[in-house]
């Protein structure tokens, strides 16, 4: 069974084809604004240009009636990016008639994880740019057991990496000049019951500026938000009684959170798992195999009900796949 899966809910347009055993191919068409941060009408036009160039090149690895189905990211995201995407989604759908897949984009980083690690029922910190959340399955859908109530980690590093003149995404860039400090400067650290919030540490990130060095309040920067992320992590692991950390999204690459992380399962016992990096970041190949999953459950988008849906959260879906 081969299913085409394409991602683009925010910065990478990328489709792959996926069977059971592994990735066919995966080509990618990244979009690298130059200045400031992702902007939905700019990177829409990226995925525009280059839609046709992605899923020519993808094609061309297979015969077509190989394809069992069309696979897409529904949301979250950008909806001018996720619109582009869907419009090729179900062109290819009809063409090659086979069954159309809206993928939540969430879910699908949990999944390629699932897939690529031997962890069955994890708790999941989920940090990427815009959506940050601790996820575990039960009872028939990924529930949300904490979140941010304003901004994602990785949109507060990568804004305020922007304020300091740094290029978009200030993610990497802020870890490599954290590393170089380990003089602590006190930041709002903000966990109210299960939930985060990091508007606060960015607006202090900014101030601290003005008397401490860069290197100094990245790293402070990091460590504050971290924890955070951590605590509520473990708290999670704590209140379901499961033994297994998985942690997805682009954030996920930084080596400090996976250190952290590391620690807090080391001393409660449970086993902590982060993938190699193409899979924490988006990628085409976690949408093509969530859609293999979900088709082999049964799922199916009728094209009247596969329009974008910019704001879809996780515990949206019901996750027949997983049996108890
Ligand atoms: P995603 O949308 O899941 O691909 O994640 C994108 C986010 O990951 C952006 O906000 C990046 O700045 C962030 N990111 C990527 N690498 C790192 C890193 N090494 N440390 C912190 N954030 C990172
Ligand atoms: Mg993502």
């Amino acid at each position: 069974m081969i299913v085409l899966g394409i991602e683009g809910t925010a910065w990478n347009l990328s489709a792959s084809l996926v069977e059971e055993n592994g990735v066919i191919h995966e080509v990618s068409s990244p979009y690298l604004p130059q200045t400031g941060g992702i902007h939905p009408r700019d990177a829409a036009q990226h995925f525009s240009n280059n839609i046709g160039y992605v899923i020519r090149e993808l094609l061309s690895k297979i015969e077509l009636h190989e394809i069992r189905a069309i696979a897409f990211s529904q949301g979250p995201g950008l909806g001018p990016c996720l619109r582009i995407v869907a419009t090729a989604a179900r062109a290819l759908s009809l063409r090659l008639k086979v069954p159309l897949i809206g993928v939540n984009h969430c879910i699908a980083h949990i999944e390629i994880e699932r897939w690529k690690t031997n962890l069955t029922d994890p708790v999941v910190l989920y940090i990427s740019g815009a959506n940050s959340q601790v996820l575990s399955y039960r009872a028939g859908r990924y529930r949300i057991l904490g979140e941010t109530l304003d901004i994602g980690i990785g949109n507060a590093i990568d804004k305020f990496a922007r304020s300091v003149g740094l290029q978009h995404p200030g993610g990497p860039k802020v870890e490599r000049l954290a590393q170089k400090s380990n003089n602590y400067i006190a930041m709002p650290y903000v966990v109210k019951g299960m939930d985060f919030s990091f508007s606060g540490i960015m607006t202090a990130a900014k101030e601290a500026l003005s008397h401490e060095s860069l290197e100094d309040v990245c790293y402070s920067f990091q460590e504050t938000a971290f924890a955070m992320l951590v605590e509520v992590t473990e708290r999670a692991l704590s209140q379901t009684g499961k033994s297994e950390a998985l942690l997805a999204g682009g954030v996920g690459v930084n080596k400090r959170i996976q250190e952290m992380l590391q620690m807090m399962c080391e001393e409660r016992g449970a086993q902590f798992f982060a993938p190699r990096p193409e899979y924490m970041t988006d990628n085409g190949t976690m949408i093509a195999y969530t859609g293999m999953i979900m088709l082999k459950s049964g799922i199916e988008t009728p094209i009247g009900l596969s329009g974008v849906n910019p704001g879809f959260r996780p515990d949206e879906v019901e996750v027949n796949w997983i049996t108890e």
